[in-house]
């Protein structure tokens, strides 16, 4: 009977088509990307998503409570009108239910929710809300719960949202008033998303002591002559005013049946270096003006941003490991925020005078970082590769 239950359940949510194969929810969207890019045909077992939360891998149901949509996005596989898009609408009690159904099985431990958009933003957003409230206070589920936010909600839906969810998204898609018009028509872009995104830090600042969700938003990349500068400018300032958690770059794949149906594909290897430049910005605190873009204001496709940096910057005068400070060290290709750290702790007990200290302490393939850096005051020999 329960496994009767629950092949039912997948089956209504497998009609909703691949909903679950335009988005990233975890904190891995590249391998989502790859799983994604290798789809040939939809299934029941594609509404679970092997996601990387905030706390650890989760089989997360990530689903929409309607795949029809009142607005027309040109890059969306759900835009109104479009014909090849099955219609399929949940109602709360019926999602909380679904939800319920593959906890109790073991099928699941987390949700994501998003939804197409009928009877305006703010309708749509209750239905979010109430089939999350179901969940957490009449199933008791404590677990992770992702609530995707529609444009131009109310502040106390937001608010309720964050109370509910570990983490909301507002998705951006541009990084501009105009790039948005030109790939979203309906959205605006300060009112209905840039708003919510400032609203939540300013309910997060007000409420410290309340546990409230993480921001994050998602761009996608590609499709309207948006450049790398203009995304990593806005995702500077996100991360530095709206205390984003994650900025997601969605790399343009064009879906048939929309008006972007003709245009190419964005190549995979931009959104990895935006990834790149992305973590160099809120990890690395790095500001947006030194990540190395081209005249055209796009990355170097061909080399990590990091190395392209320190190609320029650190080979006529590299870091010495034994004396650099944490942020000097942090500035060099190879060495991450753990590897600084184990530099720092290693070099009090005694020098680190050969690349193969580096590699004792942890530094993966220290041979890459040797022409950037200096050990006792001397380069490093290392092999320089000859092709
Ligand atoms: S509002 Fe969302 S679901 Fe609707 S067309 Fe735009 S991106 Fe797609």
């Amino acid at each position: 009977m329960a496994g009767r239950l629950v092949s039912e359940t997948l089956t209504k949510l497998s009609q909703m088509g691949d909903v679950t194969l335009h988005e990233p929810a975890g904190d891995s969207p590249q391998a989502e990307r790859v799983r994604r890019a290798r789809k040939q045909e939809f299934n029941f077992s594609d509404c679970i998503a092997n996601l990387q939360t905030p706390s650890g891998p989760k089989p997360v149901l990530k689903t929409m409570m309607t795949t029809a949509c009142e607005r027309n996005c040109h890059y969306c596989v759900f835009r109104a009108g479009r014909a090849k898009t099955k219609r399929v609408t949940f109602q709360p009690d019926e999602m909380a239910t679904t939800f319920d159904t593959l906890e109790r099985a073991g099928k699941v431990d987390g949700l994501f929710l998003s939804s197409g958009i009928i009877k305006g933003s703010v309708t749509t957003q209750d239905k979010i809300i109430d089939t999350a409230d179901i969940i957490r206070n009449r199933q008791g589920y404590r677990g992770y719960i992702h609530l995707k936010i529609m444009p131009g909600i109310e502040y106390d839906q937001l608010y309720r949202s964050m109370q509910l969810a570990d983490r909301i998204s507002v998705n951006l898609e541009a990084p501009t008033s105009a790039r948005l018009a030109a790939l979203a028509p309906k959205k605006v872009f300060i009112e209905e998303l840039v708003q919510m995104l400032q609203w939540a830090q300013q309910i997060r600042r007000d409420r410290q002591n309340e546990r409230l969700a993480s921001s994050v938003t998602q761009f996608v990349i590609g499709a309207v002559g948006d450049t790398d500068l203009e995304l990593l400018s806005m995702s500077a300032k996100l991360y530095s005013q709206a205390k984003l958690a994650r900025v997601y770059y969605s790399a343009f794949s064009p879906v048939p049946g929309t008006p972007f149906e003709g245009l190419p594909a964005t190549e995979a290897i931009r959104e990895f270096r935006l990834y790149q430049s992305s973590f160099l910005l809120r990890d690395y605190k790095w500001d947006v003006e030194e990540l190395p873009f081209l005249s055209h204001g796009n990355l170097r496709a061909d080399v990590d941003p990091k190395q392209a940096w320190a190609d320029v910057h650190l080979i006529h005068q590299p870091v010495e490991i034994m004396r650099a400070e944490r942020e000097q060290l942090l500035r060099v290709p190879g060495i991450g925020p753990v590897g600084a750290d184990a530099i720092i702790r290693n070099r009090r007990r005694g020098a680190l005078s050969e690349l193969l200290h580096l590699r004792q302490i942890g530094i993966r393939r220290p041979d890459r970082l040797a022409k950037y850096i200096l050990l006792n005051g001397k380069q490093p020999a290392y092999q320089r590769r000859l092709f």
